[in-house]
């Protein structure tokens, strides 16, 4: 910031993006709004680039300052009143289920909402709509370790401990995650444990920022992950690693994985993930001989369709060493988007209530209903999850005819997303809340303007369960909406305006009254209390509760207190490398960029860092298809292709392409991506498909 600029006024509050959620403070200046670093627990001060720019967002001209609409599928959008843009929602909405039933209007929520926008969306979705369709685009992240943290620990809390723990730890197995580039200032508490001596080991098809400042890299083949953790467990029980009274005091079934892992030895496991045995051998005997030892996970492992037996087999790893519930050990996720653990928490998913309750669950349907004042049989059962949403949409004999996005650029985001693009052109009415005109907006019947993050007020939970208090910093600009109040104003229209308010603090403390009883309870969070004590983790239940920042200290969360073990076998993806498409495709992030770009391809710093996509391609690979660094290259799976500039790395794994998933247009990776998925989380295949590279002509730079 220029010092010559005198700062007016300042708002500690936290970063728009990542799930982190760095503290900062917003100050207002006489050139527009700045960023200052604070203080706080995650990131002591630290900000990576994404949050020293956020306030480009707070300035941008590029805005939706009032709702626009479409007369009739190919007409141009056009600028509307609120009232007839909900009244066009409403009137559409009632078309639809008056001839199609309640079900053919479903909600898409996304991850970056607060906790209580969730909360109200998923309310929205089975009181107003009375829809058993909702679900957000956390699917497409962390659904594949929380499915699998509910299955081993009875809960699912992305880290089960504060992040300071990291720095406690003697040694760190990172499994398909890249948190020096994805939020940096978490690597202060990395470098902690290292400066103490602690070893760092990571599992990546690319030896990223991350790995290259580890101990030991493990290079493993794209889609191969519960083979290696396998693998390591098996070292770990020849080498008498495992901790046999953990196991028999505090866990259940690790015979039959013990039966499992057992023919996973170290060069079986090298030949099924290119990892050298002799580095299996090691990263195993790094874990198992440190006195205070996590497994924390990333993407990688995750964005699959066996993410949950990835995510499983590393969990199995963690309960053989007897490492979870001890101080600076355990199995951790660390959640991505900025509130993706809140948000799967309170009932913006297909089969879930506020407070982590069960929509299947008659008890927690008659909790939330008592809340609600609305009787639990006119609740929905359980819809369809968020990829089976959107190929059930728009087309001849669709069951989705409508649908209503918050806070998610599908078209971006998600997988096989030409395809979407054709089903999302046939819905009946598509209904897209966003601050900006998104490649989803674009295609919208209804586009509804929306409050940004600094906006107004609301809570988030953030990747270890600290929820904290993201304090509004000025009012939306003239002619734009929150969620919140289009959620309300909506409700209204379709004669449930009783049940919502347009309020922020009036919707949360409802929400924590919802949450009361739940595993995820908040009721103990007031806002003032959650801001004065820098955040609380939960479950909270009242207002004296410290908060639970470390959880299965004693036991876990299953009724008999027990950890469960779950034999996984290794399977593959779903899509090989064949001859027609011989290499492997996986998609990740940048620094510069932040998910589909909506808010950071309009930060110019950052435009600039990172302008476009590009395929990170291994030289020897490179050469034997004719390309060279800057060449244009068309990659080209069985649902499509994309264009982008070829950049050469030794990095990579010679049968791997990587390419981040930020753009659209012709280097929308998604166009690529195969819509595979897990059969219990439901999370597609970001991480695994074949590909073919084809020298390209230039490139045209050509968009949605
Ligand atoms: Fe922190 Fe994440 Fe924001 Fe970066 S993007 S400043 S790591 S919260």
């Amino acid at each position: 910031m220029d010092s010559n600029i005198a700062i007016t006024t300042g708002t500690a509050t936290h970063c728009p993006y990542c799930a982190l959620q760095c503290g900062m403070n917003v100050v207002e200046t006489e050139a527009g709004w700045g960023i200052e670093a604070r203080d706080f627990p995650t990131n002591r001060g630290g900000l990576c680039r994404k949050g020293w720019t956020a306030a480009t967002l707070l300035n941008s001209s590029d805005r939706l300052l009032g709702p626009l609409l479409r007369d009739g599928k190919g007409a141009p959008l056009r600028p509307a009143s609120w009232d007839e843009a909900l009244d066009r929602v409403a009137a559409g909405v009632r078309a639809i289920q008056g001839a199609a039933g309640p079900d053919a209007v479903a909600v898409f929520g996304g991850g970056g909402l607060t906790n209580e926008k969730a909360y109200a969306l998923g309310k929205f979705a089975r009181v107003a709509l009375g829809t058993a369709n909702i679900d957000y685009n956390g699917r497409f992240c962390m659904a594949s370790s929380a499915a699998a943290g509910l299955r081993a620990f009875g809960i699912d809390r992305g880290l089960p401990f504060p992040i300071a723990d990291i720095a406690g730890a003697d040694c760190i197995l990172i499994s398909g995650g890249n948190p020096a580039e994805t939020m940096p200032p978490i690597m202060q508490y990395f470098d902690e444990a290292r400066a103490r001596g602690a070893q760092i080991i990571v599992s990546d098809p690319r030896r990223t920022a991350t790995a290259r400042a580890a101990t030991l890299h493990l290079p493993l083949t794209p889609g191969t992950d519960a083979a290696l953790a396998n693998g390591l467990l098996h070292v770990a029980v020849v080498r008498r690693l495992i901790d046999t009274d953990y196991i028999e005091a505090r866990t259940a079934g690790w015979d039959r994985v013990r039966r499992v892992v057992a023919s996973y030895w170290p060069d079986r496991v090298e030949r099924i993930t290119g990892v050298p045995a002799r580095d299996v051998e090691r990263a195993a005997v790094l874990l198992g001989e440190a006195a205070r030892a996590l497994v924390l996970s990333g993407r990688g492992p995750e964005q699959q369709s066996r993410g949950v037996d990835n995510s499983l087999a590393f969990i199995n790893l963690a309960l053989a060493l007897g490492l979870p519930g001890r101080p600076g050990s355990g199995w951790g996720c660390m959640t991505g988007q900025g509130n993706g653990q809140g948000g799967r928490e309170h009932g913006q998913k297909a089969d879930q209530l506020p407070g982590y309750r069960q929509l299947a669950n008659p008890v927690h349907r008659a909790e939330v209903a008592q809340v609600w004042g609305v009787s639990p049989d006119t609740l929905p059962q359980p819809g369809l999850s968020a990829c089976e949403m959107l190929a059930q949409a728009g087309g001849a004999g669709a069951k989705v005819r409508g649908l209503l996005v918050f806070a998610c650029n599908l078209l971006v985001s998600a997988p096989d997303a030409a395809a979407l693009r054709k089903r999302l052109d046939a819905v009946d009415l598509l209904v897209v809340a966003d601050p900006f005109l998104s490649e989803t907006a674009a295609i919208a019947d209804v586009v509804l303007p929306v409050a940004q993050w600094a906006e107004e007020s609301g809570t988030m939970t953030n990747l270890e369960g600290r929820v904290l208090l993201r304090r509004q910093v000025k009012p939306p600009p003239p002619g734009v909406w929150t969620d919140l109040q289009v959620i309300a104003g909506l409700a209204a229209r379709l004669g449930a305006e009783a049940h919502f308010s347009g309020d922020p603090a009036t919707t949360g403390a409802e929400f924590r009254r919802a949450t009361a009883g739940g595993p995820a309870d908040y009721a103990g969070m007031a806002w003032d209390r959650v801001q004065e004590e820098a955040g609380l983790f939960w479950p909270c239940p009242d207002a004296a509760h410290p908060g639970t920042p470390r959880l299965f200290a004693d036991r876990f969360a299953h009724p008999d207190g027990l950890a469960r073990f779950h034999p996984v076998e290794y399977r593959g993806s779903a899509e090989q490398p064949c001859a027609e498409f011989p290499l492997v495709l996986t998609t990740g992030r940048v620094m510069g960029q932040y998910q589909t770009g909506t808010q950071t391809r309009r930060v110019p710093e950052l435009a600039a860092a990172e302008p476009a996509a590009f395929a990170e391609i291994h030289p020897d690979t490179a050469r034997q298809h004719g390309l060279r660094a800057g060449d244009a290259v068309q990659l080209t799976t069985r649902r499509g292709t994309a264009r982008m500039a070829v950049r050469l790395t030794r990095d990579i794994r010679r049968d791997t392409v990587f390419v981040p998933f930020h753009w659209s247009g012709e280097g929308n990776a998604n166009h690529l991506t195969i819509a595979a998925l897990d059969p219990v989380s439901r999370i597609p295949e970001y991480k695994a498909c074949a590909v073919r590279l084809d020298r390209a002509p230039a490139l045209t730079g050509e968009t949605e």
